[in-house]
């Protein structure tokens, strides 16, 4: 819902939550001109302006200048919105005249027709005040609002426009960014050479998403060779490739919503989720689940929702939650440490997994889901979920040879029936591992790996199917009848040669 909606149907306070403040007023003063409202605007530093006659009232403290509010909320017939910049950082302050002064004011501006529109990056306001205001956010600019900006920059710097091949590029390159991130990215293309360039604009948008912290872009995206085994897996993957486009909606096929991949660790998940991106063609931002709920209390929502803004600005796209139990481990149980706030951010996540209808694909991998809560696993959150167990003969055979040629040797060289013979019970990870061990043995005698190197690696290893034979074996039996097999290619069931439990196989 836009801003207008809420101001028509007489929303007495709204805070709307952006960083960037000049869209957010420009937007407000675009709310006032349609609605025929005088609009005003106080700060620290400038006091109460009245925008739309250009005069001011020296009242730079909050008290002060609400109750100037009050006064022009009675005296007169037009109805008015004023905007508050930064006023939360008071009401952090929890002063309990101003919240008081506040609460009143809303009462009257609800009566009489006018609106409070809070601005700034917080959205955290005292309990007191958070039913009697409603938060919300500036989506991020689309397309055609970068294009403003775009034809701005360039008219700025007598360059002609874009043509349209390139233009598209360059726009789809800054989606995601605000609209101060995205002039800066496109100036900064302009001074390094000369024009701006959708790849200069992509390298711009990743470094600045990291920066902020949440999500990242991920550049590294292996594709489907690269994955040994996990067959199932791969041809879910491969035949949802089309189902983002229009002829699938045409077909009557919803958006696909987003996959969940659980299983041992080291067994290849997070490779999977990586090579999501080059099999479905659709970039991919990483979502830190930790960040999301570090940094200032009270912040996780509004991170919560800027990541969603992000991943739904550069939609189609994937937005990979890595070990996302380490995230939501708190929302599980009555007596959650941190006060709620997992629950919180848990149950918008869920609300926003079933209701979104930009095509966001969520591609969220976990090792632990005895830390995850039962909703999340519900039948319908998900498309499909899939549990990845320790690799069977055929795939440690796979895996051998893709490690191997990873690192630049010959796999044909290799007795890669013997290689997945001894390393049964090793994940992936733990395969590449020893390869690697082997390396450096040979590198330091400045030679090349032979199968004594080889061996050697693999008696020194410990596999983790031994290490947490239990905690493998709860997870394999939890993963029966709920899960997918990742590895197996027919729908009926763990392929027969697929040891189970396999650990008991390593005594
Ligand atoms: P997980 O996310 O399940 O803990 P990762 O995907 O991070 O495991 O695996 C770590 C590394 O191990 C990968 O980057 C890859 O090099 C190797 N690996 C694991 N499983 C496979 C596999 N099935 N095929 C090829 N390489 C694998």
């Amino acid at each position: 819902m836009n801003l207008i909606t809420y101001l028509r149907a007489g929303y007495p306070g709204l805070v709307l939550v952006t960083p960037e403040e000049a869209r957010a007023e420009a937007e407000l003063a675009a709310a006032c001109r349609e609605l025929q409202r005088n609009l005003h605007a106080w700060s620290a530093t400038d006091g109460l302006v009245d925008v739309t006659r250009c005069s001011s009232i020296d009242c730079f403290d909050p008290l002060d200048a609400l109750a100037r509010v009050e006064a022009l909320f009675r005296q007169s017939e037009t109805r008015h919105i004023v905007m508050f910049r930064d006023l939360q950082m008071y009401l952090d302050q929890s002063d309990p005249v101003l919240v008081r002064r506040l609460k009143d004011l809303l009462r009257l501006a609800k009566g009489n027709g006018h609106a409070l529109v809070l601005t700034g990056c917080r959205s955290k306001l005292p309990p007191e005040l958070e039913h009697e205001v409603s938060v919300i956010d500036l989506n991020l600019p689309d397309s055609t609002k970068l294009g403003s900006v775009l034809d701005g920059i360039l008219t700025s710097a007598d360059q002609p426009l874009l043509q349209d091949g390139i233009r598209e590029s360059v726009l789809h390159a800054a989606l995601g960014l605000t609209t101060i991130e995205a002039e800066n990215a496109f100036a900064l293309s302009l001074v390094e050479c000369g024009r701006i360039d959708p790849i200069l604009v992509a390298r711009e948008k990743a470094r600045t998403l990291k920066r902020g912290g949440l999500v990242e872009v991920v550049e590294a995206k292996p594709n489907l060779d690269d994955i040994g085994g996990l067959d199932a897996l791969k041809r879910w993957l491969s035949q949802r490739r089309p189902a983002f486009g229009a002829a699938a909606r045409d077909y009557g096929l919803p958006v696909p919503k987003g996959l969940l991949i659980v299983g041992i660790p080291g067994t290849g998940k997070s490779l999977t989720a990586k090579a999501t991106a080059s099999i479905l063609q659709l970039p991919l931002l990483r979502l830190d689940m930790g960040r999301v709920f570090g940094g200032i209390v009270g912040q996780s929502e509004a991170n919560l929702r800027s990541v969603i803004r992000t991943a739904e600005a550069i939609a189609p796209c994937i937005l990979w939650i890595d070990e996302i139990e380490k995230g939501f481990g708190g929302s599980t149980g009555g007596g959650s440490s941190d006060g709620g706030t997992s629950s919180r951010v848990f149950g918008s996540f869920l609300s926003w997994m079933q209701e979104k209808e930009k095509p966001v694909f969520v591609v969220a991998t976990a090792n632990d889901v005895s830390q995850l809560p039962p909703e999340f696993l519900r039948k319908g959150r998900f498309d499909e979920m899939f549990f990845v167990d320790l690799p069977d003969a055929g795939e440690r055979g796979a895996i051998w040879k893709i490690v191997i040629s990873r690192h630049r040797r010959d796999s044909g060289a290799c007795d890669l029936a013997a290689l997945s013979k001894a390393t049964e019970g090793f994940t992936g990870a733990e395969i590449e591992g020893a390869y690697r061990e082997a390396l450096h043995e040979a590198f330091a005698e400045g030679r090349e790996p032979t199968a004594a190197d080889l061996r050697a690696a693999i008696a020194a290893t410990t596999p983790v199917s031994k290490l947490m034979k239990e905690r493998i074996e709860v997870l394999q039996t939890w993963a029966k009848g709920r899960a997918r097999e990742a590895g197996a290619v027919s729908q009926a069931g763990p392929s027969s040669s697929r040891p189970s439990p396999r650990v008991q196989s390593l005594n």
